[in-house]
């Protein structure tokens, strides 16, 4: 059974989602502080945190990142949960490395329907038999049915995201994605929606992978492009 970390400082809210949970067959622990939901959450390892944006005495946004950066948690997927409106605290919160979002007021129906779509996508479950589980280029191999990821045979931890944005690549090899392709394909939102949120995610996840990120390249104007750094363009001398 999924547990669910669900850190709310309002509780009668937080109370209602924890009922919410309850009755949907998760299993549940809250808290109302972010202090008390990274003890929880390296306690606990949580299927999925159901996180605030404001909280007494850290931000939403803070919690996320201390999430990313720990090797145990930084995969674990996050949905924040805002009462701001405002595209650009939507996106902050992703490029924080949350995986959803809903504004408040919310229906907890919908909240549990993006939870279940998060947990389906999150890759700790396992691909079928017949899906082609490890993929490889340029000294980075993703092994699905593991969840594993390494770089030149040196273990990697990423989040849930960034775990998601590398298969895509790397299941579309020198395939040219565009920025609305991996929106909508990686983090499941409206091609239309105006985000560097792909650009500050290929960036990190460049970063992560070191020098084996090369293989990554840059298509300007458009998106992205994954292929071995070996093939290049042969030399015109
Ligand atoms: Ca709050």
């Amino acid at each position: 059974m999924s547990l669910l970390l669900i850190v709310e400082d309002e509780p009668d809210l937080r109370e209602l989602v924890e009922h919410t949970a309850d009755a949907h067959g998760y299993e549940y622990a809250g808290c109302g502080t972010g202090r008390e939901a990274l003890a929880l959450a390296r306690r606990l390892r949580p299927a999925l945190v159901i996180l605030d944006l404001m909280l007494p005495d850290m931000s939403g946004i803070a919690v996320c990142q201390q999430l990313r950066a720990d090797p145990e948690l930084a995969g674990t997927p996050v949905m924040m949960l805002t009462a701001r409106t405002a595209e650009s605290d939507r996106v902050q919160g992703l490029e924080a490395g949350a995986d959803d979002y809903l504004s408040k007021p919310f229906s907890v129906r919908e909240l549990m329907l993006r939870v279940k779509a998060i947990l389906r996508r999150a890759p700790a479950v396992a691909p079928p038999a017949a899906v082609c589980t490890a993929l490889q280029c340029n000294g980075i191999a993703l092994d699905e049915a593991q969840h594993t990821v390494t770089v030149e045979g040196a273990p990697l931890y990423l989040t849930a995201l960034e775990f998601r944005l590398l298969r895509t690549l790397l299941l579309r090899q020198g395939e040219v994605q565009s920025r609305q392709t991996l929106l909508e394909d990686v983090w499941g939102m409206s091609p239309d929606l105006q985000t560097r949120t792909v650009d500050t995610h290929v960036k990190r996840l460049r970063e992560r992978l070191g020098a084996a990120g090369a293989a990554i390249h840059t298509v300007r104007g458009f998106g992205y492009c994954l292929r071995s750094a070996t093939e290049v363009e042969p030399s015109r001398d």
